[in-house]
């Protein structure tokens, strides 16, 4: 035992990397029981690549550990996945994104927050009731929030993740597809759903002719197309020929707090 509540078994034949998972599992736990402060939300400007306009911003997790300091999200989602901790810390995510989106639609009123969405959430029954929930109590309009999934969630058509979108899209939510085409879902599988962005994975952002294949596929199924991970003009320039309405990457900011966002929406005059 290490007082504060926290509790570690360690036996001797645990290694470094057991050693350090276990405890990232009972320091997240802790800290998401008692609204440490150490769970954070970063926001990243989702812009047109034509004239680099802000139209929404992407809401991802931070956490600094107190024994390990900053970990990553792909490492500590994994780990929240794995002990049930990702419903709590998607509400959180999601609950801090939208009380910061209602400042921004002040200077903003049309601007869109998108929010991750783990596979794992989708298994339960209430989770779109949840997400209703939470928009009434922060007062913002459905259609400003976009949640984002992975490809393999589309593939049971008839599970509990494909009730929880409808329920979601039902309710007036977008629904984006992340790291399109790094999946394997099929273009029967997508058209079953009602989709409404797809992003495609950053992989692509070098390949006009892959990201030509994406945009021509999101007009089909009446989405949008997104690229992501763009750092360069040159990259800037293709998607701009290529008729991209939507873009995020640090050629443009990278994911950044609230308050440089609110900033940035005030020098382009709201
Ligand atoms: P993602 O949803 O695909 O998020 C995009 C990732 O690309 C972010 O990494 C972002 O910082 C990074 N990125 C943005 N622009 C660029 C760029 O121009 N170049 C490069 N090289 N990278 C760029 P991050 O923040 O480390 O997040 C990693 C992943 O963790 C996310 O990938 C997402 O799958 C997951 N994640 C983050 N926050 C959450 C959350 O609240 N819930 C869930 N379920 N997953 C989350
Ligand atoms: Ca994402
Ligand atoms: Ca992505
Ligand atoms: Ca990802």
């Amino acid at each position: 035992a290490r007082g504060r509540g926290l509790v570690e078994v360690f036996d001797d034949s645990m290694g470094a990397v057991a050693e350090r998972r276990l405890h990232l599992e009972t320091q997240l736990r802790h800290d998401l029981e008692t609204g440490s402060g150490a769970l954070t939300v970063a926001f990243q400007p989702v812009v047109e690549p034509a004239g680099g306009r802000i139209v929404g911003v992407e809401a991802l997790a931070r956490w600094s550990c107190a024994r390990y300091g900053a970990v990553g999200p792909d490492e500590f989602i994994a780990v929240a996945e794995d002990a049930g901790l990702i419903h709590d810390l998607g509400r959180s995510v999601l609950r801090i994104a939208l009380e910061q989106s209602v400042w921004w639609h002040r200077l903003r009123p049309d601007l869109e927050v998108a929010v991750n969405v783990s596979p794992v959430q989708l298994h339960r029954a209430d989770l779109a009731d949840e997400v209703g929930h939470l928009l009434a109590r922060a007062g913002v309009s459905p259609q400003l929030l976009c949640l984002e999934v992975t490809e393999g969630v589309l593939l049971d058509p008839h599970g509990a993740s494909a009730a929880n979108l409808r329920a979601l899209h039902e309710l007036g939510v977008k629904l984006a597809v992340d790291d399109f085409g790094a999946g394997y879902s099929s273009l029967s599988q997508l058209r079953r759903f009602p989709l409404d962005v797809l992003k495609a994975d950053r992989s692509f952002v070098d390949d006009p002719p892959i990201l030509r294949a994406v945009a021509d596929l999101a007009t089909a199924l009446g989405a949008q197309a997104l690229a992501e991970g763009v750092e360069t003009p040159e990259q800037r320039r293709q998607l701009v020929e290529l008729g991209y309405a939507r873009a995020q990457g640090y050629l443009w900011a990278r994911p950044q707090p609230a308050d440089a966002v609110t900033e940035a929406l005030r020098a382009a005059g709201g």
